[in-house]
């Protein structure tokens, strides 16, 4: 554990930061945070691969799928950006 404010600091930075950001990008893409949190926590890189990877399903407020194509589009996008069905 930790010792000292300096000690602290480092967890911070080079876990809970790339760990929390992980999480938060995971859940907006139907992934399980905890599960990205320690592996984004652990090997900040790996955070690259929560950015780029594909929504699993529809999440309310971030993703839709599109029911035509099966491409995931951005929430407020009104219609598919991969094929132009119409979302709603
Ligand atoms: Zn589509």
């Amino acid at each position: 554990m930790p010792t000292n404010m300096m000690e602290w600091g480092f967890v911070l930075v080079f876990f809970l930061l790339p760990g929390t950001l992980g999480a938060w990008v995971a859940y907006t893409k139907g992934r399980n945070p905890l599960l990205w949190f320690l592996l984004n926590g652990l090997f900040a890189p790996t955070v690259m691969i929560t950015f780029f990877q594909r929504p699993l399903r529809t999440v309310e407020g971030h993703y839709r799928q599109c029911p035509k194509c099966g491409e995931f589009s951005k929430w407020r996008e009104t219609s598919c950006r991969f094929c132009g069905t119409g979302l709603s």
